[in-house]
């Protein structure tokens, strides 16, 4: 029995409410509230006779602290899971706090407004102290630990699948598998066609940035930054055959290598097209992918943000899009003295998840994730206070959550390493 507050109506929060309305004796009250209320009201609606959770909608500007104060107190949900976007992270812990309700996210926090000097400021500082110049890292929300510890409070960090189950499976390679863990590769692998020449899958502001961004990795407690798609590998992948892949900054690395000290080496590759390098290239080259407003024709306008309003609705993309991701970690270290090697992963059929819930497997790998997380706070599996990454949970009841909720886990114990 449980009363949760879902912020955002997008592509994720859509799969991720499907999934916890087929959860109804946990979830038994549920309201989803956003910016743009009317898509809260068509999923309410959708819903309808499909599940005996009690749903209800709101309006809300998850930027104003105000405003969701006043929903929390109103509505008195159990938990909020945030899965607007991670420009709200900051504001709806904010509100968590006053409210003194537990908190939880797929993303870790970036700003919106990446031109902010204020913000700059400790950006410059933190790129020369710790030598990697994403513009999300953890540091945001790592501030707010002795806050949520003191109020008796948890708030889970990005429990999506990368980040979040791949944190899991560290975590239950750390448990199972190894003594001592000695590198760590994240492989994420979408062989799904859309059939569009361009198209992200999930909100494009934040896959363009992301992928466009240096890449980087952890060497020895380090951080190792290189030139965007600059060290490239091939990979064949279960269930979807050989495909390229780039190594890219990810947010998980960052609390891996807190998290699991021992590590010598975490990389994160994702596989990318040719035709979708040579798309994000061009709209790079001309300033497409920039997030400092220019002025056209005497509007003000962000040009990443025009970019988003052309590109297809990643939830659109559900009914055209066929193949599978194949996503998971592989792991080299010792058991008993001797040297081992270990991979685990999942593989999602995007037409298999459109017959589910409607939508195509980048959103499903993201959303089911997220309910599994809350379930495992609402039923007293994860209880620790304060605010933690998925890695620092008991990995056994998440991972055999996702078994049973549509993202099985299959495993080698004789991997093809990536050099
Ligand atoms: P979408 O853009 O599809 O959805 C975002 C939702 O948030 C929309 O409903 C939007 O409302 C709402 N929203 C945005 N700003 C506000 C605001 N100020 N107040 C209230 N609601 C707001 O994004 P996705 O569903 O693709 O992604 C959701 C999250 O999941 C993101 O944080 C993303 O980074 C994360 N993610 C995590 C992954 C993982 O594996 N961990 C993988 C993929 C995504 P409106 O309809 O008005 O625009």
């Amino acid at each position: 029995m449980s009363r949760v507050l879902v912020i955002g109506c997008g592509g994720v929060a859509n799969v991720a409410i499907r999934k916890c309305c087929q959860v109804d004796d946990v979830f038994t009250e549920l309201c989803i509230a956003s910016r743009t209320k009317s898509k809260c009201d068509a999923l309410a609606e959708a819903l309808k006779g499909k599940t005996k959770t009690v749903v209800t909608t709101a309006q809300v500007d998850a930027d104003n602290v105000d405003e969701l104060v006043s929903l929390i107190n109103s509505y008195k949900p159990d938990l909020v899971m945030n899965i607007a976007l991670p420009y709200q992270d900051l504001t709806i812990m904010d509100a968590c706090l006053i409210c003194g309700v537990n908190y939880m996210d797929t993303a870790n926090y970036e700003p919106e407004d990446t031109d902010d000097p204020e913000w700059r400021k400790i950006y410059e500082k933190r790129c020369k102290e710790q030598g990697f110049s994403a513009y999300f890292d953890y540091s945001w929300q790592w501030a707010y630990r002795e806050k949520f510890e003191q109020a008796g409070l948890t708030a889970l960090l990005g429990c999506g699948f990368d980040p979040g189950v791949t944190q899991a499976y560290c975590a239950y390679a750390k448990k199972h598998e190894f003594d001592t863990i000695d590198t760590i590769d994240i492989l994420d692998c979408n062989g799904g066609d859309h059939g569009y020449a361009f198209a992200t899958n999930f909100n494009p502001e934040v896959n363009l940035r992301e992928v466009s961004a240096p890449g980087s990795y952890i060497e020895n407690g380090k951080w190792v930054e290189i030139p965007a798609m600059s060290i490239k590998r091939e990979y064949d992948f279960d269930s979807v055959g050989q495909k390229d892949m780039y190594l890219l900054h990810h947010e998980e690395l960052e609390s891996l290598a807190v998290n699991i000290p021992e590590v010598k080496r975490i990389r994160f590759f994702m596989t990318f097209g040719q035709s979708y390098l040579t798309h994000m290239k061009c709209l790079e080259n001309v300033g497409m992918l920039s997030t400092t407003p220019v002025n056209f024709e005497g509007h003000e306008i962000v040009p990443i943000k025009f970019l988003k309003a052309l590109l297809p609705d990643p939830a659109s993309l559900g009914p055209r899009t066929h193949g599978k991701t194949n996503i998971g970690c592989i792991f080299t270290g010792k058991k008993d003295g001797q040297d081992k090697t270990y991979y685990i992963y999942n593989v999602c059929d995007h037409q298999e998840c459109y017959k589910e819930v409607e939508s195509q497997a980048i959103s499903y790998t993201t959303g089911v994730p997220a309910m599994c997380g809350a379930l495992m706070l609402l039923t007293g599996k994860w209880t620790t206070k304060g605010v933690h990454t998925v890695e620092e949970f008991d990995p056994d009841p998440f991972i055999e959550a996702l078994d049973k909720h549509g993202l099985p886990k299959s495993e080698s114990h004789n991997p093809v390493l990536v050099d």
